[in-house]
């Protein structure tokens, strides 16, 4: 194929997602393999921003992210908390760090709270409804998110009775193959799965999502990603780079690319207009000014870290993860600076999904 033909190609590949169809998988492994030439970078870039901004205008969520355990049962082989991991640190918060964190989120204008964590026992249905309840009896007007990984429909029936609004549990990868590259024998591809449809349909808002770059991951493995959000249709989608981390199985395989990362977002805004779409800390910490990148190719959800401080350096995913200045709650003021500086606003809101369907 000529330049002016292929370039026109992937316009129009780029363009069926505009519309709402789902282009023929070969053609969005032809746009992936091509994320680097420039007139399609920024035909992307451009087009996402514009989605994002039609959608949800120049305002970009933040949510505080309150790392409640470091304690993880599971052993996904990239990363750090992973319970083979004899070297990282554990600790937990009790409810009481935990609203505490809350209330001096809520100060600093935060009315979303994301509870998120390894799979740890003592957080049991009892603890986590106990905790849920009171963030929202005590912050009425505050969304509650939770990410503590996979538990049983029922235990998602309790904590969204409790009054849980969202929850984020990340697909992975959408091919089981990979998957099983990516996790120890005893992580099912179809319980991650069955997990993502039990939440949508106890009705929370559910975040899907996957990494970027992770080791062995194909263009193909990208393309069955994006068909299977599409189908899937999450509130939410959290993409970010793969990063190594030194204690891991992994940790020779090199880190995602920003670039690839941000081409994704694009394309994921392109294709599901009314997402909530993070620029993640991963994007931030892989490179510098990676979150304001992310909100210019159509993120506008950012997470900043409410963990207290003294633990945040133990919740260690992979290496170097970001969880001071900009990236944190007390830097609230530099990150608003720097969104301000790209046209963009942080407004005191639960900010919640526009209908999707
Ligand atoms: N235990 C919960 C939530 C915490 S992990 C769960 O697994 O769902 C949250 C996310 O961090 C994971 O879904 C994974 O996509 C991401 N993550 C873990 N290790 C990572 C690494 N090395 N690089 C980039 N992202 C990573
Ligand atoms: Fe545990 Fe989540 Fe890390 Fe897997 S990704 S080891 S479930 S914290």
């Amino acid at each position: 194929m000529k330049d002016i033909e292929l370039i026109n190609k992937l316009k129009s590949v780029i363009s069926q997602f505009d519309r709402g169809e789902t282009p023929q998988k070969q053609d969005i492994v032809l746009l992936l393999e091509n994320y680097k030439n420039p007139e399609i970078f920024e035909f992307a870039k451009e087009l996402g921003r514009k989605k994002a901004l039609e959608n949800y205008g120049n305002n970009v969520f933040i949510r505080g992210l309150i790392e409640v355990s470091s304690f993880c049962t599971r052993n996904c082989f990239y990363c750090g908390l992973r319970c083979g991991n004899k070297e990282a640190q554990r600790y937990r918060l009790s409810f009481e760090e935990i609203m505490s964190c809350c209330e001096s989120g809520y100060k600093a204008g935060f009315r979303t709270f994301v509870m998120q964590g390894g799979e740890d026992p003592f957080f049991d249905d009892d603890f986590v409804c106990r905790t849920v309840a009171a963030i929202k009896q005590k912050y009425p007007d505050c969304a509650v998110t939770l990410s503590l990984g996979e538990r049983s429909y029922i235990s998602y029936k309790r904590l969204k009775e409790a009054g849980a609004d969202r929850y984020l549990l990340r697909h992975e990868t959408a091919t089981k193959e990979h998957y099983e590259k990516l996790h120890p024998k005893n992580s099912l591809f179809e319980n991650r799965m069955e997990c993502l449809y039990n939440l949508k349909e106890l009705g929370y808002q559910t975040g899907a999502g996957f990494m970027v770059g992770s080791p062995w991951q194909t263009m193909e493995n990208i393309a069955n990603d994006i068909i299977f959000l599409k189908e899937f249709k999450p509130h939410m989608v959290g993409i970010g780079p793969f990063l190594p981390h030194s204690q891991t199985p992994f940790k020779d395989f090199p880190k995602g690319s920003a670039e690839l990362t941000l081409f994704v977002l694009s394309i994921v805004r392109i294709m599901l207009p009314k997402v909530l779409l993070p620029a993640t800390t991963a994007l931030g910490t892989r490179e510098e000014g990676g979150r304001e990148r992310g909100i210019l190719h159509g993120a506008n959800v950012i997470m900043p870290n409410l963990s207290p401080v003294e633990v945040r350096k133990k919740y260690m995913l992979y290496d170097n993860k970001l969880s001071s200045g900009a990236e944190a709650s007390e830097g609230l003021e530099i990150l608003r600076k720097s969104l301000d500086k790209i046209g963009y606003k942080i407004p005191v809101s639960r900010g919640d999904c526009l209908e999707i369907n």
